[in-house]
């Protein structure tokens, strides 16, 4: 007779409205406010280990969610479960991404806010197969849009596009992501689809032209090879076999078993037809990738006087066909540099390791502002229609951020430096937004606030970003001082600036028992999520990021349409110097916390279970780092600060109505004053909840479960 919510759980059997509460033995809890001891990381895991043993891989810390990778195909995602989250309560139904994207889409049109859907987790944690996931739930379920309906393929589609040139196999993700990720989907007022714009972050470039071992070159060179027609790769001059070039066998690893690059190509190249790629233009960027493969095996040898000479004719050829410029200039900025002193031109001629450097600096330019030119070609074909009409103030936008977390390997270098700033700064976010979030609810319900202690990491993202005191900063400064300035002086004068810093430690600084675990030319920050050390090796090469001077002019004379984009003659006669990586990268995180604040916020937490990329395994060790890394316990702390859980009134009584004889079987009052009698027969104390506006709020799980507990009876 009892009211019950029933549904079909994202394990396929039915289950009630929140059954996970009164199975919670087996399955644990279905949100983490509901830990007795929440405090606790070991009953944290526990939890989580309970549901991944019932394949139920995701669960809530209030509105967050946390997902554990399967590395299996659960059959969760289907249209039918699409149509199971839509329109029903976020907590009436088992944890699932396809309620956060209701819920967010929901938010979006019924209050007309732009939201930001914040996903993160390591490398194969499974962030980018839950930012694919969202566009399919939004691509299937939203209303079809009036003009335009084109734009819905081309969001989907960009991504086939954008992985085979920005994601690569490594050792811990056969699909890695190589860049980060920001995409804005824009919705006209009827909520259809109608636009869309995608900005990305510090591609790893230097894949291009070197892999570790076990990991491979980004997908589109092995995808071109072994898909590519008899006709285009005889044109491009190349051969099948990936062992051919040098900048995919670096590897050794061109195969993968996982991996169909020849179907993966044909999906690449109808995915380019259909976000407006002409003809010309596949021919043009094919072109480009060709002429990477190329420059890998172009060779040098040294002549009398040690100095760089080429010898790959029949590569430069290629070359020289493929980018559309001068041979003879070509083959002369390969093997010289080009200095300007007092107003002089003066060519000085390489060695054969400058030569080198100075060809696989080429290649990585060529292939990141083709990469460059590909995001902004892709935003030109999402471009909503209706943006550029009057009616644009109407559209409201849903972003995905899908970016790197934080990143702690045996040897930490500028990359990981950059990518640990990054969360480093959507951490404050999150702090910032979610304690906003929790005062805001308390103070619109009535609800005296209580504050909550937190570890603010500000102090570490100054440490990073501050003017002229900051980490980057004194690199800048440092990569001023060609000639005279190492990767050495650099870390010298970082030791002078911030030696008090409590966040900050070099081999010099630290006191004799901390010293053994630092190298000399190293510096170990404290970051929010443990300690990181840093090698300073190649932090000053890295952020100068140089391709010297006679190479860029070759480069602007290209007759090749897309490498004539990327390459500009502003670039030489500009006096003023380019800016350095890591500053360009702490512009652009600027301008993404900036995007991110203006919108309202929804998290996913991605965790991966092992190493092994495989079901069923659950590696404790592994995972307690990312709980920690990912800041779960700090973020249930905050959401546990107050109130364990919090509930409509509505939803309240209709659950629990029949446990009190003057509700059951229908309350005739205001909700509000039947959840009062109820607690009241229930025998609540009054410290064990409030009553707010539109919600009760209870402090403790266990008088939750009691009541839950009693409807079982
Ligand atoms: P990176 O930072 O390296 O880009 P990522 O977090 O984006 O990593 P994904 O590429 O999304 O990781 O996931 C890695 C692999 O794990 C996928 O290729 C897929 O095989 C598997 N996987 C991830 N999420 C799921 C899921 N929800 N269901 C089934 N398999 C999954
Ligand atoms: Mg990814």
């Amino acid at each position: 007779m009892r009211y019950r919510a029933s549904t079909l759980g994202s394990d396929g059997v039915r289950v009630t409205m929140e059954s996970a509460l009164t199975a919670r033995d087996r399955v644990g809890v279905q949100d983490f406010v509901l830990l007795e001891n929440f405090t606790s990381e070991a009953s944290f895991i526990e939890n989580l280990r309970r549901r991944f043993r019932e394949n139920l891989i995701y669960t809530y810390i209030g509105p967050v969610l946390v997902s554990v990778n399967p590395y299996r195909d659960l059959q969760i995602y289907s249209r039918q479960h699409m149509e199971r989250y839509r329109g029903v309560s976020f907590y009436e139904v088992p944890p699932h991404l396809f309620a956060v994207a209701d819920t967010v889409y929901r938010a979006l049109r019924t209050e007309r806010r732009d939201q930001a859907v914040m996903i993160s987790g390591e490398s194969g944690a499974g962030k980018t197969e839950a930012t694919k996931r969202l566009l399919q739930f939004y691509a299937e379920t939203c209303p079809a849009p009036e003009r335009g309906g084109a734009v819905r393929d081309r969001l989907l589609q960009s991504n086939p596009v954008l992985e085979a040139f920005g994601n690569a196999k490594t050792l811990r993700n056969d699909n890695s992501s190589r860049f980060g990720k920001y995409m804005d989907v824009q919705f006209d007022f009827k909520g259809a689809p109608v636009g869309g714009h995608i900005l990305s972050y510090l591609l790893e470039k230097s894949r291009v032209v070197h892999q570790n071992h076990g990991e491979r070159n980004f997908h589109v060179f092995y995808q071109l090879l072994e898909g590519g027609e008899e006709e285009t790769l005889r044109r491009l001059g190349l051969e099948r076999n990936p062992q051919s070039y040098l900048y995919l066998v670096k590897g050794q690893c061109a195969k993968v078993s996982s991996i169909n690059d020849k179907s993966d190509w044909k999906v690449v190249r109808k995915a380019l037809t259909v976000i407006n790629f002409t003809e010309d233009e596949v021919e043009d960027l094919l072109s480009i990738v060709a002429s990477v493969l190329h420059l890998g095996n172009i060779h040098f040898a040294a002549d009398e006087e040690s100095n760089a000479q080429v010898t790959s004719e029949n590569q430069l050829k290629y070359l020289t066909r493929l980018l559309g410029v001068d041979g003879v200039t070509l083959r002369e900025a390969l093997i010289h540099r080009k200095i300007i002193a007092k107003g002089e031109e003066l060519l000085s001629p390489l060695n054969l390791e400058q030569a080198a450097y100075a060809r696989d600096a080429l290649a990585k330019a060529v292939y990141s502002r083709t990469f460059t030119w590909l995001v902004g070609k892709i935003n030109r074909s999402l471009a909503s229609k209706d943006a550029e009409s009057p009616s644009w103030r109407s559209t409201t936008v849903l972003g995905l951020l899908d970016i790197y977390g934080f990143e702690v390997f045996q040897h930490n270098s500028f990359e990981q430096f950059c990518i640990n700033y990054c969360n480093e700064k959507l951490q404050q976010l999150f702090i910032e937004l979610t304690l906003k979030s929790e005062q805001e609810e308390y103070e619109a319900e009535g609800i005296a606030w209580e504050p909550v202690q937190y570890f603010n990491n500000k102090i570490i993202c100054d440490l990073v970003e501050e003017k002229f005191k900051g980490i980057i900063s004194i690199l800048d400064e440092e990569c001023l001082r060609p000639g005279e300035a190492t990767d050495l002086t650099f870390l010298e004068k970082l030791e002078d600036t911030v030696k008090h810093h409590p966040h900050f430690l070099t081999h010099k600084l630290a006191d004799q028992r901390t010293r053994k675990s630092l190298g000399r030319g190293e510096f170990r920050l404290l970051h929010y999520a443990g300690e990181v050390t840093y090698s300073v090796t190649g932090f000053l090469d890295k952020n100068n990021d140089l391709l010297f001077r006679n190479l860029k002019e070759t480069m602007c004379g290209s007759k090749n349409p897309i490498m004539s984009r990327c390459f500009d003659r502003s670039e030489l006669s500009d006096k003023k110097r380019p800016e350095t990586v890591a500053t360009q990268f702490k512009m652009s995180l600027l301008q993404l916390v900036e995007i991110l604040k203006s919108k309202e916020p929804a998290y996913i937490r991605c965790i991966k279970p092992n190493d092994a990329k495989q079901p069923g395994r659950f590696d404790e060790v592994l995972i307690r780092h990312q709980v920690k890394y990912l800041g779960l316990m700090e973020n249930l702390r905050v959401r546990r600060a107050g109130f364990a859980y919090r509930r409509k009134y509505e939803a309240f009584l209709q659950r629990y109505k029949s446990l009190c004889p003057e509700t059951w079987p229908t309350w005739a009052g205001r909700p509000q004053d039947g959840v009062a009698v109820l607690v009241r027969h229930l025998g609540y104390k009054p410290e064990e909840y409030k009553m707010g506006r539109t919600k009760i709020f209870i402090r403790f799980p266990k008088t939750l479960f009691a009541t839950e507990d009693a409807l079982e009876i």
